[in-house]
């Protein structure tokens, strides 16, 4: 049976099949391949050496059990071990739109820093990426960076074990551009428009490491 539907097929016919078969496989695989980044390799993009994400981005859990436990661990963004000061990279080309010290916002000025925001064009809403816990910015408010340049240095501004938090969100308004202050519910991410910065950076070009500053 098998010998005879394999003789029913004419040799080019089976290389034109074997051709559309394995291009359909290699088609699907480039696309979910290019879908399934981790964080540890959206990290690479960031920051050299070994990545370590200390805390993961979370903001979904599947019953009510698990819900409850993982209750103190939602966090807007992604957290990557990094000494001080290691060079931070950004993953997309954008705008500096602020950069943050505590409480205080000091948009004119440099070589001070909290947390970086980094406003992405995009046709619809205003999408930003934050880099927080900064001991120092190479860049000011109002400069076009492009993707792959040094923003600043890591630090631990704000939190007592050195580490970079990486943070996306989408918004309606420019209002308040900050980093999520505290979270309460899976909720409180969504409406405020985080998702994953993996996520984010899913349809746009990989930036090519610099070794420049973006300043
Ligand atoms: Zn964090």
């Amino acid at each position: 049976m098998l010998h005879h539907f394999r003789r029913k097929l004419s040799w080019p016919k089976r290389r034109a099949r074997l051709v559309y078969y394995s291009s359909a496989f290699f088609f699907v695989f480039g696309i979910t391949s290019a879908w399934a980044m981790s964080e540890e390799e959206f990290g690479k993009l960031l920051l050299p050496g070994k990545i370590t994400v200390t805390n993961p981005f979370l903001d979904s859990c599947d019953s009510k059990r698990e819900c409850g436990r993982v209750f103190k661990l939602l966090h807007a963004g992604i957290d990557y071990r990094a000494r001080i000061p290691t060079e931070v990279r950004s993953p997309v080309s954008g705008t500096i739109v602020k950069l943050r010290s505590g409480n205080k916002e000091y948009e004119p000025l440099k070589d001070q820093a909290g947390s970086i925001t980094v406003e992405v064009a995009g046709k619809e809403k205003p999408m930003y990426f934050f880099f927080v816990h900064m001991s120092k910015s190479f860049v000011k408010v109002g400069d076009k960076i492009k993707a792959g340049c040094i923003i600043g240095l890591t630090g631990k501004k704000g939190t007592i074990f050195p580490h970079l938090h990486v943070e996306y969100k989408e918004m309606r308004g420019r209002k308040n551009i900050r980093p999520t202050p505290s979270l309460k519910t899976i909720a409180d991410i969504k409406n405020r428009g985080n998702i994953s910065p993996v996520e984010a950076v899913k349809n746009k070009p990989l930036p090519i490491a610099s070794d420049q500053k973006c300043g």
